[in-house]
């Protein structure tokens, strides 16, 4: 089996390695995460003009036509730089694909050139404050009325609604069917009126996530996204790109070589014991990409992979907070200072990452989520 990338595939590596040096001397002092964290437009619009935003998706709707190991080239290199790409990620991870295969042509008119550009942003409107885990509990209602929806309900956790130009919600549309059965999806233009957004802190004291209030919001019949009724099915498969690209391995990757400058600066790798602890992280980060190129590869054969990306957010999102847990373990006091302060090495960096660290195996699935699928679709295990 030969595991190299194709002259091709280097090439293109090498043209973003380039665009980034130019556009991104320094890594950007920014928590990492940057692909959840890190929102500028204006860094999205020049990678959008580098044709480099729906990179996978037919020509016909503008996209470049190119397969999943290429976007995964490019998504591995935009992380490697802690990249601020959050603002368009969603859209060209989820949204778009979404759009591609369930929306209109009216739908795919209007909203493909903006999120190809950079120049919009979309949030993801799923949690509530009862359903987190359980979506398809989920109480955010869209009742008909003549040609409109009417909206009403809560979400929480939504990145980026205060900066949103659009939310891809799900609501329910019917209460009367067993509760998977009667849910929607639609696209909703964050400026109608009755959408208030109310941050949510976070310790890091980042702000990406917020609550979102739906208070008698009309919007037309033509933000239905796919068939009504059916949403769950479409969301379905959205998770299983949603927990499988490589950013669930990659989101603190700058640690990793922040961390080895450390120990090499003040001697300490010439202990054993952290030369094993970064040894085991060099594994483990190895073993990570391995099932990240996997899903990967699955998709270029068109296969929708789902116990085999469960299998890579678990493992992986556990490996990002096992190399934060180290890091602080290693770094001693350093770890506990916080950005700004002027001693903070790597620009309290460590700190971040440690008090994020518990994000990544929640977003997009728990792991104990994933476990259950993983048992059950992956190995056929019967329901506990
Ligand atoms: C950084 C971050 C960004 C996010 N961004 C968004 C966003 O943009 N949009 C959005 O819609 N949501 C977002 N979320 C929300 C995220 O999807 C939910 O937090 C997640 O699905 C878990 O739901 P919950 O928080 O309600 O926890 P719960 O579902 O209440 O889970 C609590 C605990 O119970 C466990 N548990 C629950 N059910 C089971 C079960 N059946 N078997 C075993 N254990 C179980 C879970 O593993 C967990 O440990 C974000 C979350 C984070 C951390």
């Amino acid at each position: 089996m030969d595991f190299r990338f194709t002259a091709e595939q280097e090439a293109f590596r090498r043209d973003i390695q380039t665009f980034l040096d130019a556009e991104l001397p320094e890594p950007p002092d920014l928590p990492d995460d940057g692909w959840i964290v890190g929102y500028d437009r204006e860094f999205s619009k020049k990678v959008g003009a580098k044709g480099w935003i729906g990179l996978t998706w037919p020509q016909e709707y503008g996209g470049q036509g190119r397969s999943y190991l290429d976007r995964l080239i490019l998504t591995e290199e935009f992380l490697k730089r802690g990249a601020p790409v959050a603002s368009h990620w969603l859209a060209d991870r989820q949204m778009g694909p979404s759009i591609l295969h369930y929306g209109t042509p009216e739908q795919k008119e209007k909203l493909l050139p903006g999120i190809m550009s950079g120049e919009l942003c979309f949030c993801i409107g799923m949690s509530e404050p009862g359903a987190g885990s359980d979506l398809a509990g989920l109480q955010t209602k869209a009742e008909e009325d003549g040609d409109e929806f009417v909206l009403n309900g809560q979400k929480i956790w939504t990145s980026f609604a205060h900066v949103a130009d659009y939310c891809y919600l799900v609501a329910r549309t019917n209460p009367d069917v067993p509760k998977h059965k009667g849910i929607s999806e639609f696209i909703v233009d964050m400026n109608t009126p009755g959408i208030p957004v109310r941050a949510v802190g976070h310790f890091t004291g980042a702000h990406h996530f917020n609550e979102v209030f739906f208070d008698q919001v009309r919007v037309p019949k033509s933000a239905l996204v796919g068939e009504q009724d059916r949403g769950w099915y479409q969301i379905a498969s959205q998770l299983d790109y949603e927990r499988s690209g490589i950013e669930r391995l990659m989101s603190n990757y700058l640690l990793l070589d922040a961390m080895q400058d450390y120990v090499r600066e003040t001697g300490e790798i010439r202990r054993e014991t952290v030369r094993h602890r970064l040894a085991q992280l060099y594994i483990e980060f190895n073993m990570g990409k391995f099932l990240v190129y996997r899903v990967a590869w699955l998709l270029t054969q068109g296969i929708i992979p789902n116990a085999e990306s469960a299998a890579a957010k678990a493992f992986c999102t556990e490996y990002e907070q096992r190399l934060a847990q180290t890091a602080s373990e290693l770094m001693g006091m350093h770890s506990l200072l916080m950005p700004g302060s002027p001693q903070a090495r790597l620009h309290g960096r460590i700190a971040r990452a440690y008090l994020y660290a518990p994000a990544y195996t929640i977003q997009g699935g728990t792991s104990a989520i994933l476990r259950n699928i993983i048992a059950m679709r992956g190995l056929g295990l019967p329901p506990g």
